[in-house]
């Protein structure tokens, strides 16, 4: 009898297993494995302070973003005091569940099927890997950290199954020497209207590799068509490709992360992704914590309202981030016109200053008003077209 099953060995699910094992419960993980995850592996540091993340899992350190817009103008925008590190899912998602299982977390190897209830007993059911066969494991609870599409919100949380997506795709290629070009301290963030209609474009460095790629939530754009023209325009098309590979990036977290009963949702599971950007792997990891404090308390209180924990005390921290970063997307990602002035807007040390301080630390400055004010007042202006996109 476990006290908590957690589905799935990503970012999210291995956080919620270690933290939960940590606090003394017995805890099972089941992972399908077999799949690394299509990821551009961009962490911020507040990431590897928090949750402990070794140099040995970085394969690159940024310290450059550059911003690409529909007419090719670039503005370049150093990191200060720091670096986004990257990582490589194959060894990272695995040096987390060793973590988790060096804290006393059983791992399982298989793919979830459903959960079965009677009276005195919950069961997770699963294939197990090796064997094929239908194994069961009883638990009290259960966390649903099993990604984007989550079986375990399908089947178990009201709305679970309605999340909107980007679909976002991309290729690992063989990073080329460093040119003027291909920087491998520096992410391009490409806003182009012919790369994505809806969403962006990015080359990252992962040392050795790099992940060149897209995202669209329309569903009749040719992804592989886009990432090829990206890869042309970036001067990459020569590189080996290593992988494709495409996934959906949640847009919207769920209403609920909880069944009311005995289940609670973690991670991209729960939607859990910013708008904007779609940087998924901190949410993730402080969705699988605040999943795993729910559940804490739940045992400890028997009260399955206190699931709903999770959701609450995740939203008081990141809820005006989230909103921030929703209007950006519904502002700027809709037209090449407006694409054109975001790129513009990038170049106010201001909005440098505060959009690498949100993302890096995970705070809204609130110290600097008048910067607060300067910044409202020039997006006015684009959003209202006061401005060229040229006039910064
Ligand atoms: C192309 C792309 C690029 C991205 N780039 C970035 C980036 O640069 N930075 C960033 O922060 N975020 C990025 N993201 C988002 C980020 O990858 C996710 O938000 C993050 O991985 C979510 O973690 P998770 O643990 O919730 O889910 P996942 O990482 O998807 O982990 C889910 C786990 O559950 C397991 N699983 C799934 N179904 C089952 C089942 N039925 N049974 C058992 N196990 C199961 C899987 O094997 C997997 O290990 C990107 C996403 C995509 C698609």
């Amino acid at each position: 009898m476990y006290d908590v099953v957690v589905v799935g060995g990503g970012p999210s699910g291995a956080t919620a297993a270690e933290h939960l094992a940590r606090s003394g419960h017995k805890v099972a993980m089941i992972d399908r494995a077999g799949r690394i995850k299509p990821c551009g592996g961009a962490i911020p540091p507040r990431l590897i302070a928090d949750f402990d993340i070794p140099d040995s899992q970085l394969c690159a350190r940024v310290t450059t973003a550059r911003m690409i817009s529909p007419t090719g103008r670039q503005v370049d925008i150093p990191i200060e005091n720091g670096f986004v590190g990257m990582v490589d899912r194959e060894h990272f998602d695995e040096f987390l569940r060793t973590r988790a299982a060096a804290a006393g977390v059983e791992r399982f190897t298989g793919t979830f099927t459903s959960v079965e209830r009677s009276d005195d007993r919950t069961e997770v059911l699963y294939r197990d890997k090796a064997s094929g066969e239908t194994e069961r494991l009883r638990t009290r609870l259960i966390i649903g950290a099993d990604g984007a599409r989550s079986n375990v919100a399908r089947a178990e949380v009201p709305g679970g199954d309605r999340i909107p997506y980007v679909i976002a795709y991309h290729e690992i290629i063989e990073a080329p020497e460093p040119t003027a070009a291909y920087d491998p301290e520096r992410c391009d963030v490409i806003y182009d209207g012919r790369i994505s209609p809806d969403f962006y474009g990015w080359v990252f460095p992962h040392g050795r590799s790099a992940s060149v790629g897209m995202g669209s939530m329309i569903r009749d754009v040719d992804l592989k068509q886009a990432t090829a023209d990206l890869r042309a325009q970036s001067g990459l098309s020569e590189c080996k490709t290593i992988r494709r590979e495409g996934a959906p990036i949640p847009l919207k977290p769920l209403d609920r992360w909880d069944n009311g009963r005995d289940v609670v949702l973690a991670g991209d599971a729960a939607g859990v992704v910013a708008p904007s950007s779609g940087e998924g792997i901190y949410y993730a990891m402080v969705g699988g914590e605040v999943a795993a404090a729910a559940a804490s308390a739940c045992l400890a209180s028997g009260r399955a309202r206190d699931l709903r924990l999770a959701r609450q005390l995740f939203m008081r921290e990141h809820k005006t981030v989230f909103r921030v970063l929703q209007s950006m997307q519904n502002a700027y990602y809709r037209s090449d016109e407006r694409r054109e002035r975001f790129v513009s807007l990038c170049h106010d040390i201001d909005v440098q200053r505060l959009t690498f301080e949100a993302y890096m630390n995970k705070k809204l400055v609130k110290a600097r008003p008048m910067a607060h004010l300067r910044i409202g007042l020039k997006n006015l202006a684009h959003l209202t077209r006061l401005v060229r996109a040229e006039y910064v």
